[in-house]
C-alpha cells in the first residue's frame, strides 16, 4: 500500500482489512496518530511482541530533506540492497533527518480469526512465571501483555469480562491464524496460564468482545492517569527474564520519591510504561517525578536494557542517550544529523543530543 504520511494508522487498519488484508503494527491511539508519525517514531505496540515494530512494515519511503530536495528511499519492492538502507536512517528518526511526505507498507493476508487469553495473579512473580512459562513453551502468541497491581487498581473497574476484584498483576496473550490453529494455540495457552493464576484464564473469543478489550487495554494509560491527573511515563525495556525486577524496582524508586508507581505494557518484548503518578499543577511532585523518571533510566541500563523500547528519545530524554548509547554513538549520529540538516533546523534540541 502506498500512503501518505498524514493518513490515519486506524484508516490503513481499515482499508487494509476491507480487502483481506492486515497491516500489523497497532500502536495504541491509532484513531490519532498518522502513519508519518508511526514511521518517525518507529512505533511497537502491542502486537510487536510476533510482527515487529513499524519498521518491520515499511519497504520505502518518499521524504523531504534539507534545503527542500525530494528524497525517494526503497519502495513497492520486496527486496532492495543498493545502497546505504537511507529508509532504515529516515525510521525512527523522529524528524530530525527530514519530513516523511509518503510511504510503501508491507500487508499480509488478514488472519481468518484471533483470541485472547487473560490470567490475573496474586502478585508480580507468579505473573512473570506464567510469561516465562508461555515463551518456554514454544508458544508463539501475537501480543503478550502485562498490567502490574497499580495498573490494574486504575483500570481493572472496566475490564470488559470477569476479573477477580483484585490482583497482583494481569497477562495477556493474543494469537491469530486459521480457526483450528487459533483453537490449539489457545488451548495450549490457558494451560501454560493456568498454574499460579487466581482464576482458571479468561477466554475471549467474540469479535466484538476482543474489541471490547481492545478498547479497555489502549485505555489503560488513560485510566492511569486519571488518578492524579497526570503521569510522569517512561518507555524503558529490560531483557524479559528481569522483567519481575523491573516492575517492582519502578514501585520503589515511586516510594522512594514520594509518588505512587505502577507499570504496564509489552511484556513480551520487556518493554515497561513505568510511570509516576502527579498532579502537573504541583510543581513539587513534577520535580520528584523527573527524579524519579532518571532513576528508571538508570534502572533500565543497570539490567542491560534500553531508556527506549518504543517512544522515542523527543526531547526529554536527550540527556541520558550519551550515557545510554556511549561517546561514538553519540558522535557519529550528530555527523549523520548535519550531513541531512546541516542548518540544524529539523526537531532541534530532539532525538540527538549536539554540541
Ligand atoms: C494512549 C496512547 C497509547 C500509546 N501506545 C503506544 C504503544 O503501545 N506503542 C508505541 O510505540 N507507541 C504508543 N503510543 C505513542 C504513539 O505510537 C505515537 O504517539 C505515534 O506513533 C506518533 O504518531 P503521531 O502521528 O501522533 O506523531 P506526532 O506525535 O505528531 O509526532 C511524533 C514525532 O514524529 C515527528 N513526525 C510526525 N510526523 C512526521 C513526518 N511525517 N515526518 C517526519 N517526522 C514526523 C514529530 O515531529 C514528532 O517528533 C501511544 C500513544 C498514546 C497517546
Amino acid at each position: 500500500m502506498e500512503v501518505e504520511a498524514g493518513v490515519r494508522t486506524g484508516t490503513v487498519h481499515r482499508i487494509a482489512r476491507e480487502n483481506g488484508l492486515l497491516f500489523p503494527p497497532d500502536p495504541g491511539a491509532s484513531e490519532q496518530s498518522t502513519i508519518g508519525g508511526n514511521i518517525a517514531t518507529n512505533a511497537g505496540g502491542p502486537h510487536a511482541f510476533r510482527y515487529g515494530v513499524t519498521g518491520s512494515w515499511v519497504t520505502g519511503v518518499e521524504a523531504v530533506v534539507p534545503p527542500g530536495e525530494v528524497l525517494t528511499s526503497g519502495g513497492p519492492l520486496r527486496k532492495n540492497v543498493a545502497g546505504l538502507d537511507l529508509t532504515s536512517l529516515m525510521i525512527g528518526s523522529e524528524g530530525t533527518l527530514g519530513i516523511v511526505t509518503s510511504a510503501w507498507l508491507r500487508l499480509v493476508p488478514a488472519p481468518e480469526e484471533r483470541s485472547v487469553v487473560v490470567g490475573f495473579y496474586e502478585d508480580t512473580h507468579a505473573g512473570c512465571d506464567a510469561i516465562a512459562m508461555i515463551m518456554g513453551s514454544g508458544i508463539q502468541p501475537t501480543a503478550l501483555e502485562f498490567l502490574d497491581r497499580g495498573a490494574l487498581e486504575s483500570s481493572l473497574g472496566s475490564f470488559p469480562a470477569m476479573a477477580p476484584d483484585r490482583a497482583g498483576m494481569a497477562v495477556i496473550a493474543e494469537t491469530d491464524g486459521t480457526a483450528e490453529e487459533v483453537a490449539r494455540v489457545v488451548g495450549e495457552l490457558v494451560e501454560a496460564m493456568a498454574e499460579g493464576a487466581l482464576l482458571p484464564p479468561v477466554t475471549i473469543v467474540d469479535h466484538a468482545a476482543i474489541r471490547d478489550f481492545w478498547t479497555w487495554r489502549d485505555g489503560v494509560s488513560i485510566a492511569v492517569t486519571a488518578q492524579r491527573g497526570g503521569k510522569i511515563s517512561e518507555d524503558v525495556v529490560v531483557p524479559v527474564e528481569l522483567l519481575a525486577e523491573a516492575i517492582e524496582e519502578t514501585v520503589r524508586i515511586g516510594e522512594s520519591h514520594g509518588l505512587p508507581a505502577c507499570s504496564w505494557g509489552h511484556a513480551g518484548d520487556g518493554n515497561l510504561h513505568s510511570s509516576f503518578l502527579v498532579d502537573l499543577s504541583d510543581e513539587d511532585q513534577m520535580q520528584r517525578g523527573k527524579e524519579a523518571a532518571a532513576g528508571i533510566f538508570d534502572m533500565a541500563m543497570r539490567l542491560g536494557g534500553s531508556i527506549s523500547g518504543e517512544h522515542g528519545i523527543g526531547s526529554l530524554k536527550t540527556a541520558h542517550v550519551e550515557d545510554a548509547l556511549g561517546p561514538v554513538a553519540v558522535r557519529l549520529q550528530a555527523e549523520i544529523k548535519k550531513v541531512f540538516d546541516p542548518k540544524l533546523l529539523l526537531n532541534p534540541g530532539k532525538k540527538i543530543p549536539l554540541p
